[in-house]
């Protein structure tokens, strides 16, 4: 298979400032404005620079909720163990501890810095139960506004820190390290911003990364365009270690909006379908009947499956939700959210089919971290969608992602204050590998039809060639749109790299040429590290903690 060479560096230009901090959070969504919180309760100041305003990002979009066991019936057992089943045997048993036993508390410090979670008529929190759950453990707010309500609450105490300084339009292009292989700090491209603009170089002895997920590696995402996976690429280029990305996470119902439609979709949760709504095919027939024991409430990656495969059977685009046995009524109070989505897209819920279609949704995989939210550079953290803490494995427990960022945020601070050493920056060199944001659409159309919901050796392999010869299309001049490109691309190729390896089809990885599940050979990670020469090297790393 042919694999592109990586460049290790995405800008050579010269820093034209400095800005300094004990700890440097990149990205505002849960998890880097919960670290920055956390970092001043330990008194550090704190620079926070993140790429578009404070509150872009996936986490103001989530709609369902958060998940951990706050009832009195609930357990974090229980919730430790639908887990480890939605993750099929990949999921770091000690990982999910920690995020299920710290979940609870970590909701509840969130309620006392202000997220306003809806209560039932006892006044307590209200609790939802989603797929995979076998207990009502899912705390939302407004509806199925979850995420907006979490960002206003994060985004309005972070503002009220005065230890915490906030560059917005920052851009984080690439990790310093210095000669011993510590991270000292990023590179930025800055926007507007008075005296910090354009190329700048921000310093700390903590780089804390918090970029969240990278959803515009495909066509059709319900993630934001910021969703670019900066971090991953960043940490790539710097040597950490990188895995898991073959599993990506594709929602089965997202609104179709018409064949040119691109970037972020509108997500159709599935708690629709938990209220009654049901798939149908283009002849209008039940189109989960008799392909699952749960119908329309089948995992996600089963029912995207059965959608795409019915969709390649009758050459059709999409399928339809049907959800008008809801009624006004519940549409209004429970999906205020998707409710408007929709009627400002000219489709009535209560009285029309909604066209959906899978789109990317979520990646469990990213920078490898251990318990504490370390990378494997020192100096360098990771958490949110960002990081691949283990707890997810090849599938992710819906609204554990939130949960995760929360949780690991708040423990990378704890580390942080015990590893926390000052050094002195040192300049890194070596040439740039900019690519032109022009190839951004067809390096995505190779990666919706050849490494998307359904995979095989044969598309892949035609993925890797179309990525390497998109790869050495050459630079042009820079731009974020350029820089984000090229982030994209070095993702796109590890993914394709691992998707390749991994001869199995496991979670939200399917491989039509192996359809079964290989635990004898493939219930191991696959971590990629980019060498000097700009080659992945990739080895097979075991599941860490007993496993049911
Ligand atoms: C439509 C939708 C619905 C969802 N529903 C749920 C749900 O109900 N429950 C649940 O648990 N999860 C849900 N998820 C997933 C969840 O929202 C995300 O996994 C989570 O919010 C990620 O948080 P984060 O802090 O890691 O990243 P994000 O919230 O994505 O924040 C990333 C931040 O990093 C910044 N950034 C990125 N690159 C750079 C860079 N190079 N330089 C500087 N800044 C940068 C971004 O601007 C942003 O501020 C949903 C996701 C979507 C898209």
């Amino acid at each position: 298979m042919t694999t592109a060479r990586l460049p290790r560096r995405l800008t050579a230009a010269e820093p034209g400032w400095t800005a300094r901090a004990d700890v440097i959070v990149v990205g505002s969504g849960i998890a880097g404005l919960t670290a920055a919180l956390r970092a001043r309760h330990l008194g550090r100041t704190v620079l926070l620079v993140t790429k578009a305003t404070v509150d872009a990002g996936s986490t103001r979009w989530a709609q369902g909720g958060i998940a951990a066991a706050l009832s009195e019936e609930d357990s974090p057992e229980e919730h430790l163990h639908d887990t480890l089943v939605a993750g099929v045997g990949l999921c770091d048993d000690d990982a999910v501890r920690v995020l299920v036993t710290e979940g609870p508390d970590a909701v509840r410090e969130l309620i006392d810095i202000g997220a306003r979670f809806d209560v039932d008529d006892s006044g307590a929190i209200a609790l939802t139960r989603e797929g995979g759950h076998l207990r009502d453990r899912i705390a939302h707010a407004g509806g199925d506004a979850t995420g907006a309500e979490i960002s206003r609450a994060l985004v309005a105490a972070v503002q009220l820190d005065l230890g915490i300084e906030i560059i917005e339009n920052a851009l984080a292009l690439d990790l310093l390290v210095d000669d011993a292989g510590a991270a000292q700090g990023v590179t930025l491209h800055v926007m507007g911003s008075g005296q910090r603009d354009g190329i700048g170089a921000a310093l700390a002895p903590a780089v804390i990364l918090a970029t969240g997920g990278f959803g515009q590696v495909f066509g059709q995402t319900t993630n934001p365009y910021v969703s670019t996976g900066d971090g991953v690429a960043l940490s790539l280029r710097a040597g950490a270690d990188i895995a898991d990305l073959e599993f990506v996470q594709f929602h089965p119902t997202v609104m179709w909006l018409g064949p040119l439609a691109q970037g972020q979709q509108p997500l159709v949760s599935e708690a629709v379908r938990g209220e009654g709504a049901i798939l149908l095919d283009s002849s209008g027939k039940p189109l989960m009947r008799g392909l699952h024991p749960l119908e329309d409430l089948a995992p996600r990656d089963v029912v995207a499956k059965a959608i795409m495969r019915r969709m390649r059977e009758e050459g059709t685009p999409h399928v339809w939700l049907d959800g008008r046995m809801l009624g006004a009524d519940t549409w209004l109070q429970r999906f205020p959210t998707i409710l408007e989505n929709c009627r400002t897209r000219g489709i009535d819920p209560v009285t029309d089919l909604i066209p959906v279609a899978p789109a990317q949704h979520y990646v469990s995989g990213g920078v490898r971290t251990d318990l504490w939210g370390r990378a494997s550079i020192r100096g360098l953290y990771a958490c949110g969608e960002v990081a691949c803490t283990g707890v997810h494995g090849a599938n992710r427990l819906a609204s554990n992602s939130l949960l995760e960022g929360l949780v690991f945020a708040r423990r990378i601070v704890t580390a942080l204050d015990d590893d926390l050493v000052e050094r002195e920056p040192e300049e890194s060199d070596g040439p740039d590998g900019l690519l032109t944001h022009a190839i951004r659409r067809p390096m995505q159309q190779v990666m919706d039809v050849e490494a998307g919901v359904l995979r095989s050796a044969d598309s892949l392999a035609s993925a890797a060639a179309s990525l390497a010869h998109l790869g050495a299309s050459g630079g042009s001049r820079p731009s974020t749109e350029d820089w984000e490109t090229t982030n994209l691309h070095q993702i796109s190729t590890v993914l394709v790299h691992h998707a390749a390896i991994r001869e199995e089809t496991r979670g939200s990885h399917w491989r039509e040429d192996f359809p079964e599940r290989d635990d004898a050979r493939w219930r191991v990670h696959l971590v990629t590290r980019l060498s000097e020469d700009g080659t992945l090297v990739t080895r097979e790393e075991p599941v860490r903690g007993a496993q049911e």
